[in-house]
């Protein structure tokens, strides 16, 4: 009998919890580094607050603007801000590029409610935003929670204003207003995916009318009247403005044991916050290293500062041909790591997840060798040579890791960025945190989780192979 219990420790593959892993030290080690990721987590709920973070730390490491004219030398460190919404990052290794780069890339958008050009109306002596939703929402849990407002504003002479209310602790928010249950039986027969439609994300924004007998629209009128005085704007100013309303609910420790962060907006600045920390602390690496925060990845990675954009490949190339190389090798050869989260298996609705292959809170960092729906479409399949690449620096690292696949086959399923740097010809799969109530507004994750991606990504910055 002791045979097959030798036998089946030596055959078999176990995927053991961070808690019946790691000593009480590094536990600890993982409950701390959180703090700070908790800190981002509230400070950066936008795709602009995330990146001006990035460029504060990356500076605080010894980060520069990328200045084209100057040649580089092993031990640079540099970054180029896309339009202060997606950032990429490199610190030179001493290797040329023609061996390839340690690339990882991460996206720091999430899925929210952006206030329409137009967005301000009054209805019965309520004043209400209009929004249009970005990225994939289950619209019902967007209701009645706070809000706050964040993003800018760019006035004709394009000056910029930066807008944040809601989230001090004495600024007002924001609300989507839900039925009450007493009235709701009509909406109660709609499917649950049309609970809410999507032009009934309205937010709430005003009651009281400006004082004047005379004049329609005075709620409106008080509203504008306020936010001009606040910002100096006009309802013109709406038009050439990015207003998104986000989750006005506080980073939290979920559980009684404080093993896991609760907070919007995870899905994917945990990722990115690894990535981030990840470099700041590798220096004089043999392979340049690039970090790549890109924006625009909850709703197809189009436009000019997501991954199906040029930036990240010309930023590669700049870097290849200051040293003479040829870009394409350059590229070629380089290795990524597409660092994004992954579904974690959820007890109450275990009927969409393949016990064996999907991804579990608290067993480490996630390694998703293809994401896509009906039958991988969509994806980029990493090849097995490249898996077990990453396979050996994990191991070789003490990385706790798991793979993970997006549900059950042809219950859904999704993609990353990973398909989009695939195609510029490079090695890259998918790593990343797994996470409950993905693209909700308080999202959950387990602390040793995001402290093993955080300590993957520094292990793949520093391999040279
Ligand atoms: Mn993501
Ligand atoms: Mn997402």
């Amino acid at each position: 009998m002791d045979n097959a219990k030798e036998l089946k420790k030596q055959l078999f593959m176990e995927v053991k919890n961070s808690g019946e892993v790691l000593s009480e030290g590094e536990m600890k080690k993982a409950f701390d580094y959180c703090e700070g990721y908790k800190e981002f987590l509230g400070l950066c709920k936008t795709e602009r607050a995330a990146a001006m973070y990035a460029i504060g730390m990356l500076e605080k490491h010894g980060y520069k603007p990328y200045d084209k004219n100057r040649q580089l030398v092993p031990g640079d460190k540099i970054y180029v801000n896309n339009r202060g919404k997606a950032l990429i990052a490199a610190v030179i290794g001493t290797a040329p590029p023609s061996e390839g780069m340690n690339i990882t890339a991460a996206h720091i958008d999430s899925p929210r409610l952006d206030l329409k050009p137009r967005p301000l109306y009054e209805d019965n002596q309520i004043a209400l935003f209009k929004t249009h939703y970005y990225g994939g929402i289950k619209k019902y849990q967007w209701t009645a929670i706070p809000l706050s407002l964040q993003g800018g504003i760019v006035r004709k002479d394009g000056t910029q204003i930066d807008v944040n209310i809601g989230e001090s602790v004495d600024d007002p928010v924001f609300t989507v207003t839900d039925l009450l249950p007493h009235l709701a039986d009509e909406q109660n027969k709609r499917e649950l995916k049309n609970g809410i439609k999507g032009e009934e994300l309205n937010i709430l924004t005003g009651s009281l009318p400006y004082p004047d007998k005379k004049e329609g629209e005075k709620v409106k009128l008080n509203v504008m009247n306020l936010l001009h005085e606040k910002y100096g704007i006009t309802e013109h100013d709406f038009t050439t403005a990015e207003l998104e309303a986000v989750p006005a609910i506080k980073v939290s420790d979920v559980g009684i044991d404080r093993s896991m962060v609760g907070g919007y907006g995870q899905d994917d600045r945990v990722c990115s916050y690894a990535a981030l920390t990840a470099l700041c602390q590798t220096n004089r690496p043999i392979k340049t290293c690039v970090m790549v925060l890109a924006d625009k990845e909850e709703i197809g990675s189009d436009g000019n500062t997501g991954l199906r954009s040029d930036f990240m490949r010309s930023f590669l190339a700049d870097i290849a041909e200051s040293f003479g190389v040829n870009p394409s090798d350059a590229i070629a050869a380089s290795k990524c790591l597409s660092a994004d989260v992954n579904a974690a298996f959820d007890p109450t609705f275990s009927d969409v997840f393949e016990k064996n292959n999907t991804a579990y809170l608290g067993r480490g960092v996630v390694v998703t060798k293809y994401t896509g729906s009906r039958g991988k479409s969509g994806s980029s399949d990493a090849s097995a040579e490249y898996a077990a690449y990453v396979r050996k620096i994990f191991d070789d690292n003490d990385i706790l890791w798991q793979t993970g696949e997006l549900g059950k086959v042809d219950m859904g399923g999704g993609g990353t960025v990973a398909a989009y740097i695939a195609n510029l010809g490079m090695d890259v799969i998918d790593v990343g945190v797994p996470v409950l109530s993905m693209h909700s507004p308080f999202e959950v994750t387990s602390k040793p989780d995001i402290y093993m991606t955080h300590l993957a990504l520094a292990a793949f910055y520093c391999v040279f192979t």
